[in-house]
């Protein structure tokens, strides 16, 4: 079924036949069902498949590996790229970010997050979990442009009844509408931003209204000293233990960030089941001071897994990058050459941020998500291919990728994607027009 058309490009979805790909050093076919799932996988399949096939793909010998999965990101804020850096956080936050997301549309948000749904699919990025305002219009964009989704309205009451209680209602209000448009591919979550912005009456709702709804949690976590400091005199307790508390760390839980947690926290996670995302980019630009202590984190049994958070404070969403940095911050910072070696970094990306978002296992066999990414074969990043684990974290980029196909549908082929030249002309629009409000906007305030 043809689904867009511009040009010579096509975005196709139904059963497709990808030829000649590579796998662990083999060159197979790969059979994808109308079910956007993978039928089957093999050596010389093709011929088997060839006649059923509405659409096929010639992979030449490129390296298939599963998509990638971002799970902590706010999409939109792809339209503040670039717009404030190498500031101090505090100021980065109240004299930037914060006035212009005071004056987001839901026009701003669908073009943002298509935006960025563009770039991730450029990078190999099939699935992410975001957090955010305007989430509709978020859905809206992510479903035009083919990924899958876990989208939460970020709530935050700031310890005010009647906020709390807008919150509540949006927050029901928007889960209930995704629920309706019965899109496997668009998942909601509750999202209560952070122990220092929710109360814990509001996150007492939150975990209710979750466990009921069987929704997944996405929530920050111990991201700077200063709100575990902040939490420990208001709480008398560190942050993960006040989430658990109020019954938000459960195996639907991702928590972002959790750089400062301790070895007790640590534990508690793993305990309790739930993904850890990992934003080391993100981390490093805050200047965080701690990488998260992932040696703790998957001794107790935690998920961790792997994100880009937003534009803002990233400034891409290139996760094959973010796979770098994961490695070599947790080497620097824990001062070892051996912690999270190229392997297990790409699991992070791939299988174990699959797992935390309930979109499959993240890999490549018959009977899973025909999340597919094709990374070019004769790059210079993957020559020689020595060790191909190691190409793809330390060498290559989100450049490197060539072909990406979400639940079966072809989202990218060799490196086209369908209407990118106008999702670019529509984010740059919406970006410079939030940029001209805050002008009217600073003129009326003086
Ligand atoms: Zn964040």
């Amino acid at each position: 079924m043809i689904v867009g058309d511009e040009g010579d490009y096509v975005v196709r979805a139904g059963s497709v036949l990808l030829r000649q790909v590579s796998i662990g050093g083999r060159i197979v076919d790969i059979a994808i069902g109308d079910d956007g799932t993978i039928a089957a996988i093999g050596e010389g399949i093709g011929a088997e498949y060839k006649g059923d096939a509405e659409f096929i793909v010639e992979g030449k010998q490129d390296i298939a590996i599963p998509g990638l999965v971002n799970t902590h990101t706010h999409a939109a804020m792809a339209l503040f790229r670039g717009y404030a850096d190498d500031l101090p956080l505090h100021e980065w936050l109240t004299s930037k970010i914060w006035p212009l997301e005071a004056l987001l549309t839901g026009d701003d948000v669908y073009h943002g997050t298509r935006l960025a749904c563009l770039e991730m699919i450029r990078s190999g990025t099939v699935a992410f979990n975001d957090m955010y305002f305007f989430m509709k219009d978020a859905a809206r964009a992510v479903t035009e442009m083919g990924m899958k989704a876990v989208l939460a309205y970020g709530f935050i009451d700031l310890f005010d009844e009647e906020r709390r209680e807008r919150e509540i209602r949006a927050t029901e209000e928007f889960c209930r509408w995704i629920g309706s448009l019965r899109n496997p591919s668009i998942r909601a979550a509750v999202g209560p931003h952070a122990v220092y912005t929710v109360s814990t009456e509001a996150m007492k709702w939150l975990a209710d209204f979750a466990k009921r709804e069987g929704i997944i949690v996405h929530v920050h976590l111990s991201e700077t000293e200063r709100e575990v400091a902040e939490c420990e005199k208001m709480y008398g307790r560190r942050p993960a233990f006040v989430l658990d508390e109020c019954g938000l760390l459960t195996e639907r839980t991702t928590a972002a960030h959790c750089c400062w947690l301790d070895q007790q926290e640590c534990n508690l996670l793993g305990k309790r089941g739930v993904h850890v995302s990992y934003n080391p980019v993100s981390n490093m630009k805050l200047a965080v001071g701690r990488a998260i202590p992932y040696q703790w984190l998957k001794e107790a049994g935690a998920n961790v897994t792997l994100g880009t958070d937003g534009a803002a404070s990233n400034n891409n969403l290139d996760l094959m990058e973010g796979m770098k940095f994961a490695a070599l911050l947790q080497k620097f910072f824990w001062n070892s050459q051996t912690i999270l070696p190229a392997h297990d970094t790409l699991a992070m990306a791939t299988s174990s941020g699959a797992r935390a978002l309930g979109f499959g296992d993240g890999r490549l066999m018959a009977g899973s998500p025909a999340d597919i990414v094709l990374v070019d074969r004769y790059a210079v990043c993957n020559t020689p291919l020595h060790h191909l684990e190691s190409n793809l974290v330390y060498s290559c980029t989100g450049g490197s990728v060539k072909t990406l196909i979400c639940s079966g549908k072809v989202l990218m082929q060799d490196r086209v994607v369908f209407d990118e030249r106008k999702i670019i002309e529509d984010a740059a629009k919406a970006a410079q027009r939030l940029l001209d409000r805050l002008g009217e906007q600073v003129i009326q305030e003086h």
